[in-house]
């Protein structure tokens, strides 16, 4: 008797149809290992209508299909049941830019385009994709789309929502919803395109996209300031955003620790500055003079708590720059084991998660060093934990309350506990526990509508729910 995999496989043309272990091997685990799934089927459609072929055959054999982009998730979203009892949809053969069109700054393009090739394709004409994230070497637009990416130039562009005009989506029976109008302005009954963003692959497939660009930003002025304190950054983001003539690509914080630990680990990377910190805030602004330059320098210098500042004086020394902000999760990966937490706050209380959240991991894991960092300008902080230098072991033992913790706080503080990288299969139950009753009711409401046979990536985001 075959099983519903194998009667799937024979109804799909055979170029879609992959069994080679080898190559499905390579799929099933997370980037960060936590997650390895089970699978005897990977599927790659070429075009819109062999995803929608795959999809009505599941939908009426009830199998579950996990979409899959270039697998550079945190959240084990991508990853198939370990009972082998789903199927694996890779995006990456659907991958033509249909059309860069200069003039009304806007990109088109299939789910399966890697984000750098885009952003490559843009740049040619002089525009700019608004998303950028140091996986862009990898990801794609569908998995990009799916997760609502951040990154960044989150503080210039917002985020990948934000940056969406129009979209594709083949729906759990196969259907194609073609929403694919490159509109400003569409106030036509609900935006049925945003319920798709972010949504994880569990209400569609995402096929195509069309982006609104941006112009490329002139040569931008990197400064890196050393400041006392979390409050002082945030009275710097303050200064810097109400600065007349000035655009604010980027603007992260970073504790003196996780510079020490990039400085140990990282080749070619020194320290900023001579002192000590604590704190360090790298920024690239756009300015609408560069004559300026020194005049806003010296206006950030003197906000209160600022101590000291480099200005980057050329492309090579900028890089240096944004290489240490950008090596931080490697180092941390070095030193030994590391906790990490996704949070947003409110931007004023980015000082009191940092010094209250510290506080309590501390009390959990004497010895434990905190390396809370991220992009203030959007209220989110990554707040890692990295293992005390001794008895490492301590660490992981006290992760679950450490994470406990945390999220308590963010609660209290009006924050999220998935600012970026969403929910996956690794936080269904802090959705179910920190979104409302009515909030739950509504999206499982719209799960079941988009999705009654619960196909659509299953148990990821909200719990499994028994199939008819
Ligand atoms: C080094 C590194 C840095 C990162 N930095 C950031 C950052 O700054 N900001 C940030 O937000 N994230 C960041 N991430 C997380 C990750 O890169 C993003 O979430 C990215 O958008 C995922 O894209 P992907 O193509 O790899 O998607 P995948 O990992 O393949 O999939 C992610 C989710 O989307 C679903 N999906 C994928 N394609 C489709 C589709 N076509 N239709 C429907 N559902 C689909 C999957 O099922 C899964 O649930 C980082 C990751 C790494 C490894």
């Amino acid at each position: 008797m075959p099983s519903k995999i194998d009667m799937l496989a024979a109804k799909l043309p055979q170029a879609v149809v992959c069994r080679d272990p080898d190559a499905i091997a390579s799929r099933l685990g997370e980037w960060r290992g936590r997650f390895v799934g089970a699978t005897s089927l990977l599927l790659r459609p070429r075009g819109v209508a062999e995803v929608s072929q795959i999809l009505s055959h599941c939908h009426a054999l009830t199998i579950g299909v996990v979409p899959q982009g270039g697998n550079t998730g945190l959240c084990g979203g991508a990853v198939p049941a370990s009972d082998g009892s789903e199927v694996l949809l890779s995006l990456e053969k659907m991958d033509e830019i249909r059309r860069v069109h200069a003039e009304q700054f806007t990109l088109a393009a299939d789910a399966g385009c890697v984000l750098a090739d885009l952003q490559e394709a843009a740049r040619r004409q002089n525009r700019l994709v608004g998303i950028s994230l140091a996986a862009e070497g990898s990801c794609q637009l569908g998995g990009n789309l799916s997760t609502n990416a951040g990154g960044v130039n989150v503080i210039r562009y917002g985020t990948t929502r934000d940056q969406v005009l129009g979209i594709e989506v083949v729906l759990a029976d196969g259907r194609v919803l073609d929403l694919m109008r490159a509109l400003r302005k569409d106030n036509t009954g609900y935006d049925l395109k945003q319920l798709f963003i972010g949504a994880e692959g569990t209400l569609g497939i995402i096929t195509a996209a069309v982006l609104r660009l941006h112009a490329l930003p002139a040569e931008l002025f990197t400064v890196c300031l050393e400041v006392d304190s979390p409050a002082a950054a945030v009275a710097l983001l303050a200064e810097v955003q109400s600065l007349g003539g000035v655009a604010v690509q980027s603007l992260e914080l970073m504790p003196q620790v996780g510079v020490d630990l990039v400085v140990e680990h990282i080749p070619n990377c020194r320290q900023p500055f001579a002192g000590e910190g604590p704190w360090v805030v790298l920024t690239e602004l756009e300015l609408a003079d560069v004559a300026h330059r020194e005049s806003i320098a010296q206006k950030l210098l003197a906000v209160p708590g600022v101590r000291d500042g480099v200005v980057a004086g050329n492309a090579q020394q900028a890089t240096e720059l944004r290489k240490l902000r950008e090596s931080f999760s490697a180092a941390q990966k070095r030193e030994g084991a590391s906790l990490k937490h996704d949070l947003s706050v409110p931007i004023g209380a980015i000082p009191r998660l940092i010094a209250e959240g510290g506080r309590r991991v501390v009390a959990l894991c004497p010895g434990a060093r905190v390396v809370a960092f991220g992009h203030i300008g959007d209220g989110n902080i990554h707040f890692n934990v990295s293992e005390p230098t001794a008895d490492g072991e301590r660490l992981v033992q006290a992760a679950p309350a450490i994470a406990e913790a945390l999220y308590e706080l963010v609660v209290q503080l009006e924050g999220s506990f998935s600012a970026e990288h969403g929910i996956g299969q690794l936080k269904v139950d802090l959705l179910a526990r920190y979104r409302s009753a009515v909030e739950l009711d509504l999206m499982r409401s719209l799960k079941r509508s988009f999705d009654p046979k619960g196909i659509l990536n299953p148990g990821k985001v909200l719990a499994r729910e028994r199939l008819p």
